[in-house]
């Protein structure tokens, strides 16, 4: 589960992590009233920032400074009424509905800091560059060493050693190494507390040097959260943070139904079971010149039900032009499939072409099944293999 920024930084407050004030708003009336309270507070600069889950908000003009009411409004009525598009989200984009006004700060230094799993050493390890910002993702590709990496012990946490090292390494200056020290060490503790699986501070900055302040101040301006599904048990308190509004309606459905459920961009529907194999028919469906419209495992325990809302959720995406049924029967029964592919036809219909390819148990219980429907289903045919299938429906589509 991901969170949005606002609650984010909240959880970083309330851990002792230094964050400009900052209010949500979801119309453009009380972005505008919360904009004139943080003028009225003295401060010279405000910052709008539409709430989504997905990244990359600043380069696609969804991270807006302002410096007066009028571009407050401006800013907002653009947030609210426009799809997001960023590197992060599909070509269509995704709805604001809840903006982030907060107080905005001078920036001196842009810097990255995170908690995660490294799984290849199986352990939490805190990420950090001095190449903060907008522009990590090119770092992280085009200059690997910028970033350094420092394991986590499992029992003592990060240690203040290792803090303080790693904030001299990433060039701290005097008074900004114990508070970035302290960050970190408050940030991995967070991290373990939330049962978290990200926790990411981008930009983690430094404001320009002040009379009460000779070396700056170290302060966490924007923050991902994601945490551990199997884990939100024991956080009623994160639970309760949960945005659906930010889900793909489809894949909350078929989560419903215990279906494992992807949707992707491509036009070819794709109806497995398991999921290495849903991965391989995937593949093979590339391999021929297609592009899968979704992930779906149906899982071993599949019902009738539960497939025919599998073959729901497909035809109600309107980029799907053809499906491909591709199921190996080991505890799923073939039979229980092609029942479903019949009951589903009878009750959404398949106006696209569809091709169905069965093999494992009770497979010669299937076949009769669908041979003996295929009048009903001009849509359908059957592959023997799963290669003829994957050919089949991309030529269907084609
Ligand atoms: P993201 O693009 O979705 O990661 O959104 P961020 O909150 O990280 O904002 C993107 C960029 O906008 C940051 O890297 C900063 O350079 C800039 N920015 C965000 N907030 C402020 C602010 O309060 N003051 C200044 N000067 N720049 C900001
Ligand atoms: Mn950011």
């Amino acid at each position: 589960m991901k969170i949005h920024e606002y609650q984010a930084r909240q959880l970083l407050s309330d851990a002792g992590i230094p964050v400009p004030p900052g209010q949500m708003v979801e119309t453009i009336d009380a972005a505008v009233a919360e904009t004139e309270k943080i003028f009225a507070s003295g401060e010279g600069l405000v910052v709008i920032k539409a709430q989504v889950h997905a990244g990359g908000r600043g380069k696609a003009g969804f991270v807006k400074l302002v410096r007066s009411i009028e571009e407050a409004r401006e800013a907002a009525t653009f947030m609210l009424g426009n799809r997001m598009v960023s590197v992060q989200t599909g070509p269509e984009g995704i709805e604001v509905k809840r903006l982030l006004i907060a107080a905005g700060v001078d920036i001196e230094k842009e810097y990255y800091l995170a908690v995660t799993l490294d799984r290849r050493h199986g352990v939490n390890t805190l990420i950090a560059s001095a190449e903060g910002g907008v522009e990590i993702e090119t770092v992280a590709h085009d200059n690997p060493d910028a970033i350094y990496k420092v394991p986590i012990h499992p029992l003592s946490g990060l240690e203040a050693f290792q803090a303080r090292g790693l904030a001299k390494r990433l060039g701290f200056q005097g008074r900004q190494i114990q508070q970035a020290a302290t960050i970190m060490q408050r940030l991995a503790s967070l991290y373990s507390s939330l049962d978290a699986s990200i926790v990411e501070i981008n930009p983690l900055i430094v404001t320009p040097p002040t009379e009460q302040a000779p070396d700056g101040r170290v302060i966490a301006i924007d923050a991902k959260f994601g945490f551990d599904d199997n884990a939100l048990y024991r956080h009623p308190e994160l639970k309760a943070m949960h945005d659906p509004a930010e889900e793909n309606p489809a894949e909350i459905r078929a989560e419903e139904f215990g279906l494992s459920y992807v949707a992707l961009d491509g036009t070819i529907g794709c109806l497995v079971n398991g999921a290495g194999l849903a991965m391989s028919t995937m593949d093979i469906v590339k391999l021929h010149g297609g592009e899968p419209a979704n992930f779906l495992d149906v899982g071993g325990s599949a019902t009738k039900e539960s497939v025919t809302e599998a073959f729901r959720i497909i035809l109600g995406d309107g980029r799907v032009n053809g499906v491909l049924v591709n199921i190996f029967g080991g505890i799923m029964r073939c039979d229980t499939i092609a029942s479903a592919i019949v009951e589903a036809a009878k009750e959404v219909g398949f106006d696209v072409p569809l091709v169905v390819r069965l093999e494992g148990t009770e497979v010669d219980a299937a076949r009769q099944i669908l041979e003996d429907a295929k009048a009903d289903i001009p849509s359908m045919q059957t592959a023997g293999n799963l290669a003829e299938a994957a050919a089949a429906v991309c030529d269907a589509v084609a």
